[in-house]
C-alpha cells in the first residue's frame, strides 16, 4: 500500500506535493477546490506541471476529492445542474494535477426514498460523464449512512456503477470509518467483508482508501473520524485491516482530525508500526 494523508492545496499544487513528500507520504489526497463551495478556480497549469514533475520524482500518488456539498441524488434540477458543472471542474482539475481519480460521496436522497435517490444519482452521473470527456475516473465513496446518505453497502456502490451508461469511468474509494459506522464490517468480520466485496465486483474497481478510526460505534450511522487507535475500530482493529493485504497497491490516505499537517507525521509512523 502507499500510505499518506490529506494535504492542503491552499499554497498551490507544487507546495502540496512538497509538503506530502516532507511528511514521508507515499500518497496524498487534496481538495480540487474549496470543499464548502461549488465555484472554484480551474487548476493552475504552471503549478500542475511543477507538481506532476515532483510527484514523478518522489514516487507519489495523488487522490483528488470533490467538495462535500455536492449531492449526486438531489431532486432539485437547479442544484443538479450546479453539481454537474462543479464536478466537471473537479474532474478537470484532478486530471490536470495527475490524480488517480476524483472522490465524490454517494448521493443523499433527502427524504425522497432510496429508490428515487439511486435513480437520480445514476441520472446525474450519466449527465456528468456526458459533459466531462476527460480521462479522470470518478471515485464513489461509501458513506456512514448519516441522514439520508446512500452507499452504506458495497452492493449499493456496485449497483450504482453498473447502472450508469459508462461504468468503466467510475471507480470506488473505501472509507474505513464510514464502512464501520454504516455497519458494513467489524474488524472481526473484515476478511469475510473483503471476500464478499471481491465477489460482487467492488474491490477490482477500488482505487483509493481513506484510513480513519471512528468516533461513532459500529452501525451508529454517524460520520465522525477519529485518530487511529482512538476510536471504536481501535488499534487492534486498524492493525487487522492494514495487515490483511486488502489494501495492497492502493493509496491509503488518512483523513483523521489534526491541528496542523505536521500532526500527521506521528500518525503515519503509528500506522506504519501497525503493519510493518
Ligand atoms: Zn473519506
Ligand atoms: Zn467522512
Amino acid at each position: 500500500m502507499k500510505l499518506g494523508c490529506h494535504i492542503s492545496i491552499a499554497k498551490g499544487f507544487a507546495t502540496t506535493v512538497e509538503n506530502a513528500h516532507q511528511l514521508g507520504c507515499e500518497s496524498f489526497q487534496f481538495f480540487t477546490k474549496n470543499p464548502r463551495a461549488f465555484k472554484g478556480k480551474a487548476a493552475d497549469p504552471v503549478q500542475a506541471e511543477k507538481g506532476r514533475k515532483l510527484m514523478a520524482e518522489y514516487g507519489l500518488v495523488a487522490v483528488a476529492h470533490a467538495p462535500y456539498i455536492t449531492n449526486l441524488s438531489t431532486p432539485d434540477d437547479e442544484l443538479q445542474a450546479i453539481s454537474i458543472a462543479s464536478l466537471t471542474q473537479d474532474l478537470e482539475n484532478a486530471e490536470a494535477y495527475g490524480a488517480v481519480g476524483c472522490v465524490c460521496h454517494m448521493g443523499k436522497h433527502v427524504a425522497q426514498g432510496e429508490e428515487y435517490g439511486m435513480t437520480r444519482m445514476v441520472e446525474t452521473l450519466d449527465m456528468l460523464l456526458e459533459q466531462y470527456k476527460g480521462a479522470c475516473t470518478l471515485l464513489l465513496e461509501n458513506t456512514a449512512g448519516q441522514g439520508t446518505e446512500l452507499g452504506t453497502t458495497m452492493e449499493q456502490c456496485v449497483e450504482t456503477r453498473s447502472r450508469v451508461a459508462q461504468p468503466h469511468r467510475i471507480g470506488f474509494c473505501f472509507d474505513t470509518c464510514h464502512g464501520f459506522a454504516a455497519g458494513a464490517y467489524r474488524p472481526e468480520t473484515w476478511d469475510e467483508f473483503v471476500a464478499n466485496a471481491r465477489s460482487i465486483g467492488y474491490w477490482e474497481h477500488l482505487k483509493a482508501i481513506h484510513l480513519n478510526d471512528s468516533k461513532a460505534d459500529f452501525g451508529a450511522h454517524k460520520d465522525r473520524h477519529a485518530n487511529l487507535g482512538k476510536g471504536f475500530i481501535g488499534e487492534e482493529g486498524i492493525a487487522r485491516l492494514l495487515r490483511s493485504g486488502a489494501f495492497d497497491g492502493l493509496p491509503v490516505c488518512l483523513e483523521t482530525p489534526v491541528e496542523t499537517e505536521e500532526d500527521y507525521r506521528p500518525e503515519l509512523a503509528f500506522a506504519r508500526s501497525l503493519y510493518q
